[in-house]
């Protein structure tokens, strides 16, 4: 469904990732393994159009999206939930959940439904919604930053870290959420510093490092290497 071959990013002169393929297949929930600075975040920003590759390409759903705007990779229906849930402090829950829907993919769940969607999968964004996203703990900030992502009515859903300074319950209530999306049939490409995590959500990973990938396999076999366990389990 998405993916990237030969991908060449650069920030200035400095090329970071230097010739990354990697692919997620429709209904996939893939991982993307490696260490600070390895360049995961890049990668994800380079599929949503943040970044523009200098060489390569990538597609979706047999598509090229490397030269189409952002808001017309979202209309594709690829969406990036961001490192660090980049909310606005000051706007509500409510007017998260509306913004996220102003550019969205076209097919399937109609808007009203996203709305009742989102509210099903975290009813704590209901109770909370004429709150400041500002005032809401850090779990539920990163429930809103999916949720804000799901009204744009995602087929691939790509999350940066959702687990990043979430209290210990909220990362199993995460990863619930994370099983609950890919049953509803959306393909997910993961980043996540907790690797045993990740590879425990995902059917596939690949490690990066240092902007090449140096192992891809399924996530059954990456648990089990002496490598991953090495660098990423702590073993
Ligand atoms: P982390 O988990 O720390 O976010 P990462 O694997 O996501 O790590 P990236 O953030 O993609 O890594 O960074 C890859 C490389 O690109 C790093 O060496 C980083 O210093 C560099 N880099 C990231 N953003 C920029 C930028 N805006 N300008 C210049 N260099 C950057």
């Amino acid at each position: 469904m998405l993916e990237l071959n030969d991908i060449v990013v650069r920030y200035g002169r400095r090329e970071v990732i230097h010739g990354l393929s990697m692919k997620v297949g429709a209904g996939e929930v893939v991982t993307l393994v490696g260490s600070n600075g390895a360049g995961k975040t890049t990668t994800l920003k380079t599929i949503s159009g943040l970044l523009r590759p200098v060489s390569g390409t990538i597609t979706f759903a047999g598509e090229r999206i490397d030269t189409a705007q952002p808001h017309e990779i979202i209309a594709r229906g690829v969406v990036h939930v961001p490192e660090g849930r980049l909310l606005f402090p000051d706007m509500t829950v409510r007017e998260h959940i509306e913004l996220g829907g102003i550019r969205a993919h076209v097919g399937g769940r109609s808007h009203a439904e996203r709305v009742d969607w989102v509210h099903e999968l975290f009813p704590i964004l209901q109770e909370r919604r004429d709150q400041k996203a500002g005032t809401l703990s850090g779990g539920q900030q990163q429930m809103l930053a999916i949720a804000r992502g799901l009204m744009a009515n995602p087929r691939c859903l790509m999350l940066d870290e959702p687990s990043l300074g979430l209290a210990p319950i909220m990362v199993d209530l995460l990863a619930d959420t994370i099983r609950n999306l890919h049953e509803a049939g959306i393909t997910i490409l993961l980043v996540e510093q907790r690797v045993d995590l990740a590879l425990r959500l995902a059917h596939r990973g690949y490690v990066l490092e240092t902007g090449r990938i140096v192992i891809e396999d399924s996530a059954d076999v990456l648990l089990q290497d002496p490598r991953v366990k090495a660098a990423y389990l702590g073993a």
